[in-house]
């Protein structure tokens, strides 16, 4: 009571507001235009049309003459060109929802947030960290069967099949997930019964399993009769208490969940066998921005609502896409109001491809503090650093050391990977020019690592 009348502590309060606070934009203000009709592909489609999944996943958009067929005159050739010399060095396949593409800003697609995590443009792309690598988190090496992570003491990862609805620029698992690319072969986990098998071998012979996510590649994309039949099976273990269905689907393609009938009632047959069984099933989704919220998504929430089924949301922080503030309060209100939990902020994984969407750990940190306090802490998600190396998530702050200077972040995972120290590096474009150079010479870099592994402290 004392300390609520000290006068010092009302200024500090008034000091740290954020300057824009009360002029953020309106979490409850979604989108309901026939926004698709601007684009001169489809604007002779209906929305009775558009807003199926059948017209969404047959008009998905796979390479550049599409991309022309339907954006036609509404972007300059030097667009198209910039586009086709991305994709030579992406790691990822191209593919994008109509849905998607009717939501990008057409008049100013270089800061288009949609844009910037679909469609690869070689003017924007920076050359990786010295560090970064292909299956950075080393999920091949945690894989005891092809397709299964089994990392963490009491829950495994599973990646029944590798492809997805849309291909994100920036996927941790571009080694395996989507076709080919100029960049890169990748490891095949195509969805099939007798490597399922091998899988749920392997989960029932581990008692200390009790928790599944299934996710891939994307669960969108399996059949109805494998939602259920993989539910179930896990479901009948009696080692398995709790399994996740992985799908970005929510936030690209919402309306199979509202036109899909069969895949929806697979899904709620799984929840309610598990519910039955005193066993908990549910979905983890993946929205990065508010933008990708519309009435058409508050639909689809609204049959996962009705139908008792509860969804998480994990997003990935991205430079020119949710990595600033208001941004991110926005994306977590607006996840928040149609019942979809946010659960985790991931830092960007170390992979190749994609450096210009990585932010320093101190842009992110200080994301969080703005984030934290500004709704229900169960709406709250955690920022999270999934460790080079495969030290498992670590809450970004929990840090060992970090020098922002050289940009070097150590973290220790004793739970997972006891006595080891796990690295994160900010960016080179974020440093000063001097480290930048540093980082060029091998036995520069070899020194900061080390002086970087042998602190503690820091910041
Ligand atoms: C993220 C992840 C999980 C699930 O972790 P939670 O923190 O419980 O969401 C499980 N296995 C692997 C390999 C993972 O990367
Ligand atoms: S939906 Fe997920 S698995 Fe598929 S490309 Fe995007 S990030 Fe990767």
């Amino acid at each position: 009571m004392e300390l609520e009348t000290l006068a010092p502590r009302v200024s500090l309060y008034s000091a740290s507001q954020p300057e824009k606070g009360n002029r953020s934009p309106d979490h409850r203000a979604l989108r309901n235009d026939e926004f698709w009709k601007s684009l001169p592909g489809y604007a002779g489609i209906n929305s009775d049309e558009f807003q199926t999944h059948i017209f969404q996943t047959r008009n998905s958009v796979t390479n550049v003459r599409q991309l022309r067929d339907t954006l036609k005159d509404r972007v300059p050739e030097s667009f198209y060109e910039d586009v086709v010399e991305g994709i030579k060095h992406a790691p990822m396949a191209l593919r994008i929802s109509p849905y998607l593409l009717g939501l990008i800003d057409w008049d100013e697609p270089y800061l288009d947030p949609i844009r910037t995590q679909f469609l690869p443009v070689a003017s924007q792309q920076l050359p990786n960290h010295p560090e970064l690598r292909l299956d950075s988190l080393h999920e091949q090496k945690d894989s005891p069967v092809p397709g299964l992570i089994h990392r963490y003491p009491d829950k495994a990862l599973f990646l029944p099949i590798d492809s997805c609805p849309v291909y994100c620029r920036f996927c941790t698992r571009s080694y395996a997930i989507g076709s080919d690319t100029d960049t890169v072969e990748k490891l095949k986990l195509s969805a099939r019964a007798q490597r399922w098998d091998n899988t749920f071998t392997y989960i029932a012979s581990r008692p200390e399993l009790e928790d599944i996510v299934i996710s891939g590649g994307d669960t969108y994309n399996l059949k109805p009769e494998h939602i259920q039949m993989i539910g179930e099976r896990l479901l009948r273990m009696p080692n398995i208490r709790r399994i996740r269905y992985a799908t970005k689907g929510l936030a690209v393609l919402p309306q199979k969940i509202i036109t899909d009938h069969a895949w929806l009632d697979a899904l709620t047959r799984v929840v309610e066998l598990g519910r039955q069984m005193h066993k908990d099933v549910v979905v983890h989704t993946h929205f990065n921005h508010p933008n990708e919220i519309t009435t058409v998504t508050e639909r689809a929430m609204g049959k996962m609502t009705e139908r008792g089924i509860t969804v998480r949301c994990q997003t990935v922080l991205q430079r020119g896409v949710n990595d600033n503030s208001e941004t991110m309060q926005l994306l977590v209100r607006r996840l928040s109001y149609i019942n979809i939990h946010p659960y985790y902020v991931y830092f960007h994984d170390m992979v190749p491809g994609v450096e210009d969407l990585r932010t320093s750990l101190e842009a992110g940190l200080n994301i969080e503090k703005h984030v934290r306090g500004h709704t229900a802490g169960f709406n709250t998600p955690s920022f999270v650093v999934d460790t080079m190396g495969g030290g498992g998530k670590r809450d970004a702050h929990s840090f060992e050391h970090y020098d922002r200077e050289t940009g070097i972040a150590v973290y220790t995972s004793p739970s997972v990977k006891p006595g080891v120290k796990f690295l994160y590096f900010d960016p080179l474009s974020t440093l000063d020019k001097t480290q930048q150079v540093r980082w060029q010479i091998p036995d520069e870099r070899r020194l900061m690592i080390d002086t970087a592994l042998n602190s503690t402290g820091g910041w």
